[in-house]
């Protein structure tokens, strides 16, 4: 069953050029409790009727007195106008939480591919992995334009530091030279390419160990589970969401 979320703004931060994390506050109910990957109904009042937008929770699920969405505001967007114009302090309403992409705590490796917002829920299962008893391996593989379209480095260097069965690389689609320590964190290309390249070949042999977790726009999820079917892995080890 669905909950209304009665919520107040606490923080509002560019993360990069039209991208936003914003911060909601429980008011009432006090707490949320959800999976990591599920997603929250905004309720945006527009011209006398309330519209619904899906966000995706990017925060853990351990967090319980709020939560985290990472949303690319969109000009002219119903949802994304309503977002802009929020101010700290402001009442906000959702209703949810709603889904079927979650975090299945199984001993798989996982590997997780992201394009742009699509990081949010995957933001929350890397961060509620963190917690499972049961340890696997997860590469993320998340896609983004440019160096300047860059945000959460810090926190997935953090994570990885701690998590020696975590690494990450952002794949960055239109950048054309890395200096060597970007290389670290960084590759070139779509993140299909990078993981190709990069870490297919290592864990071919052991694919069926593995599960895949898909998150972004339509177009682009579905090309990557066509991209992972011709792999020969198997429908049943993928999982998505297309926003
Ligand atoms: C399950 C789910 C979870 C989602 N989670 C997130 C999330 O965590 N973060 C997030 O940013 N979004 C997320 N979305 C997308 C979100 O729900 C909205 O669709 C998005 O914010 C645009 O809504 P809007 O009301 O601002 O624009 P609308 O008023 O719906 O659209 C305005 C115009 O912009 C176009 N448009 C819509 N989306 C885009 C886009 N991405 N790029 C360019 N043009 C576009 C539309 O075709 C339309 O012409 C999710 C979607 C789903 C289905």
């Amino acid at each position: 069953m669905l909950i209304l979320y009665q919520t107040q703004l606490t923080k509002k931060i560019n993360l990069a050029s039209n991208v936003y994390l914003f911060e909601f506050s429980l008011i009432e109910p006090k707490e949320i409790s959800f999976l990591a990957g599920q997603y929250l109904i905004l309720l945006v009042p527009s011209k006398g009727e309330t519209i619904s937008r899906l966000y995706s929770i990017a925060s853990p699920p351990w967090q319980k007195n709020s939560f985290e969405l990472v949303v690319e505001l969109i000009e002219g967007g119903v949802g994304s106008t309503y977002l802009k114009n929020l101010k700290i302090g402001d009442k906000a309403l959702f209703k949810g939480p709603a889904g079927m992409f979650t975090l299945k705590e199984t001993s798989k490796n996982k590997v997780f591919f992201a394009t742009g917002t699509g990081i949010a829920p995957i933001r929350s299962m890397i961060m509620e992995s963190q917690k499972l008893e049961v340890k696997s391996q997860k590469f993320l593989f998340w896609g983004l334009r440019k160096k300047e379209d860059v945000y959460f480095l810090d926190e997935f260097k953090k994570i990885k530091e701690k998590d020696k069965n975590f690494e990450f690389k952002i794949c960055l689609s239109k950048e054309t030279s890395l200096s060597k320590v970007e290389s670290d964190f960084f590759s070139l290309g779509h993140v299909d390419y990078v993981f190709e390249k990069e870490l297919f070949p290592k864990i071919k042999k052991t694919i069926f160990d593995f599960e895949f977790y898909l998150c972004g726009g339509r177009v682009v999820v579905e090309s990557l589970r066509q991209f992972l079917l011709q792999k020969n892995i198997p429908q049943s080890a993928i999982f998505f969401e297309k926003f």
